[in-house]
């Protein structure tokens, strides 16, 4: 297993649980790629691709704003280019919809391995808030057209949720929907790895994998032999699949959180709706996380993306101590231009296999993920909308 992001653990999970030796090669820790810092949101009945009708429109009208949540390098290099190209391409109805459909199979049963890992979860829905009762309005028929179970549109947020301000004029709640502390899931996962036997090399970067009588995965600690390997290194798997000879579009799309203290802790995740901002409850603090920067540089952390949030979602939120924020984090979203993920072989590979690209839902999915990449594994095949070499092209 390349990665040991969420994706990567689940895989070893799944495979581990079906009786497969593993061995997972991280270059730095667990969870170092986007996988600890992010919102913690796993939504099953509100998966949509990132590619709608209408949503470049809409960016496009935003891009100029310091607090707007999409931000674009204006430096454009191939590969963005490639990348926005794909995702216009892809933001019509008809691939909105089997897309929508897509994730939707995938994110079914998903609570199940979280339930199995026995990681608390918060179970009280979402709220959204929005600043007009005309964007909620409109975003609520949105999510009901996904059959998410949306209740009645809601004006008096304050008095629900303490933390909001009077900004916060309209909104809804979805039920039946769970946020958990990303970090505990990663931390569960390599406790749970650890008890099925599985090997964990952590501070080994994978240089390159090579297909033979065997898989030889070389990395900057060794070489590991295997049946198979599985590519889940997160948006650095088109590093490893450019050095394989097939260059995957995936796009690194940088999101940024830190956490607050706040008077009243609110009961469940609320989403600023219109500020593109995700405030989780975790512990004693609340995780404040969004934007969306296409930047070439997957690590780079820029601090007026943070900025840009806390000017997007001060209006809503109110007892925040705003000053004493901590743990400023960026991580790169494994984006791809039809917003679905990467699950199956490699191009021109029989025993490397592919499972990354997974956009921001990657903690949603990866339960999901690893139970099908060990079924692929096992001789199983996946479903064609993830196919891996739709994304490809041969380098
Ligand atoms: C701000 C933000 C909020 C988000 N909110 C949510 C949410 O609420 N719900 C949700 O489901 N998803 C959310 N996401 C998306 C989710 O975090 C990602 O989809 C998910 O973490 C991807 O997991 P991964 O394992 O594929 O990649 P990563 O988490 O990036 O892990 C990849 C791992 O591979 C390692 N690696 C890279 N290259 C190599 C190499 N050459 N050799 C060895 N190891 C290597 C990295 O160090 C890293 O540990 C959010 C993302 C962001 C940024």
């Amino acid at each position: 297993m390349v990665g040991g992001g969420v994706i990567g653990l689940c895989c070893a999970y799944s495979l581990a649980s079906n009786g497969h030796e593993v061995t997972v090669v991280e270059r730095d820790r667990l969870g170092s790629g986007a996988s600890r810092g992010n919102a913690g949101e796993v939504c099953p009945d509100l998966v949509e691709p990132l590619a709608a009708p209408g949503v470049i429109l809409s960016a496009l009208r935003t891009l100029h704003r310091p607090d707007a949540a999409l931000h674009i390098h204006p430096a454009l290099d191939a590969d963005l280019l490639r990348f926005l190209l794909g995702f216009a391409r892809n933001a019509t109805r008809r691939r909105y919809r089997t897309g929508a459909a897509a994730l939707a199979s995938l994110a079914h049963n998903t609570f199940d391995l979280f339930e199995e890992l026995g990681v608390d979860a918060n179970r009280n829905g979402f709220l959204f808030a929005y600043g007009t009762s005309s964007s909620a309005d409109h975003a609520r028929r949105g999510f009901a057209a996904l059959g998410a179970p949306v209740g009645e549109l809601l004006f008096d947020l304050p008095d629900r949720e303490p933390c909001l301000a009077a900004g916060a004029r309209a909104g809804f709640v979805v039920e039946d929907q769970w946020s958990l502390d990303p970090n505990a899931v990663v931390d569960a996962l390599a406790a749970r790895l650890r008890t099925l036997g599985v090997s964990v090399i952590e501070g080994a970067r994978v240089t390159r994998v090579v297909e033979g009588a065997r898989v030889q995965v070389h990395t900057s600690a060794g070489t590991v032999e295997s049946d198979a390997a599985v590519l889940a290194a997160g948006v650095w798997t088109r590093e490893l699949g450019r050095a394989a000879g097939v260059d995957l579009n995936l796009f690194p799309g940088k999101g940024y959180s830190f956490s607050v203290a706040v008077d009243k802790m609110p009961s469940r995740l609320v989403h600023l709706g219109d500020a593109h901002v995700a405030v989780t409850p975790l512990g004693d603090r609340l995780r404040i996380a969004g934007t969306m920067e296409f930047d070439r540089d997957h690590d780079r952390f820029h601090a007026r993306r943070i900025a840009a949030i806390v000017r997007a979602a001060g209006p809503y939120l109110a007892g925040v101590d705003w000053a004493g924020r901590r743990d400023e984090w960026v991580g790169p979203r494994p984006m791809t231009p039809d917003g679905l993920p990467a699950i199956g072989r490699l191009p021109r590979h029989r025993n490397v296999f592919v499972a990354a690209g997974h956009n921001m839902l990657g903690l949603m999915l990866a339960p999901s993920t690893g139970k099908m990449v060990a079924g692929l594994v096992d001789g199983e095949k996946a479903p064609a909308a993830f196919d891996p070499g739709r994304l490809a092209r041969a380098w």
